[in-house]
């Protein structure tokens, strides 16, 4: 299957009816081809509202999800993004459409070096993608404008929280693995946070250390 005009179409009318409405979001959703992160027996199902598997057990989310997060998000071209997860590098593909930098971290060094190759491939070269325990977020490249992390937190990561620019925003879903997770906006203000609980979603969990591959 490829992305053409007939599958944008089903695309995008599936994340309207979800509660898409934002203009840069769709239009982001729009040029990214979600096929371009999805390899092998699901590939042909890349144009779905579902989350399908990817490689080191892990799964890329649901369009709808990466939408209504970047949403949620409220990113404005100046801004400097860190993404907690990159998985397939798709959630920062679409990152980079509305923002000046990503930096995306995940624990497995497999899937940083496929999605380096997507992001190449693609000519995303506002995106840098890197491998390590983003619990810790990155110190070197912090404070970040927005923050938004694609596996679940029992609670959200404090050192996450630390680099925060005031009148930043970040995105994490929250709860136990293998439950119904609340997904959480967090604001920073120059007096403290304000959490707004969104919606139920359901997410991978945040894992300490690194992943094996
Ligand atoms: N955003 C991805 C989907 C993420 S799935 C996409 O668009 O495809 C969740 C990812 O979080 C997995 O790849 C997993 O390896 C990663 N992850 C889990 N705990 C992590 C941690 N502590 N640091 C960095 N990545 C982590």
């Amino acid at each position: 299957m490829s992305f053409d005009a007939t599958a944008k179409m089903q695309f995008l009318f599936a994340l309207r009816s979800k509660g898409v409405t934002d203009k840069s979001v769709l239009n982001a959703m729009e040029k990214i081809d979600r096929g371009a992160f999805i390899q092998g027996l699901f590939a042909d199902r890349a144009y779905e509202d579902m989350p399908l598997p990817i490689a080191c057990g892990q799964t890329i989310s649901q369009p709808s999800v990466v939408a209504l997060m970047t949403q949620a998000l409220r990113i404005s071209p100046r801004d400097k993004v860190l993404e907690v997860g990159t998985g397939s590098g798709y959630q920062a593909a679409i990152l980079s459409q509305l923002a000046r930098r990503v930096y995306t971290v995940d624990r497995h060094a497999r899937l940083v070096r496929e999605a380096k190759a997507v992001f190449e491939a693609l000519g995303l070269v506002n995106i840098t993608a890197f491998t390590a325990d983003g619990s810790h977020g990155w110190t070197e490249q912090a404070p970040f404008d927005r923050i938004i992390v694609t596996a679940a937190a029992e609670d959200p990561p404090g050192p996450l929280l630390a680099q925060l620019k005031i009148g930043g925003i970040m995105v994490v879903p929250v709860g136990q693995s293998d439950t119904v997770q609340s997904l959480i906006r967090v604001t920073r203000h120059e007096t403290g946070f304000e959490y707004d609980e969104l919606r139920p979603v359901r997410f991978v969990p945040l894992l300490e250390g690194l992943g094996r591959d």
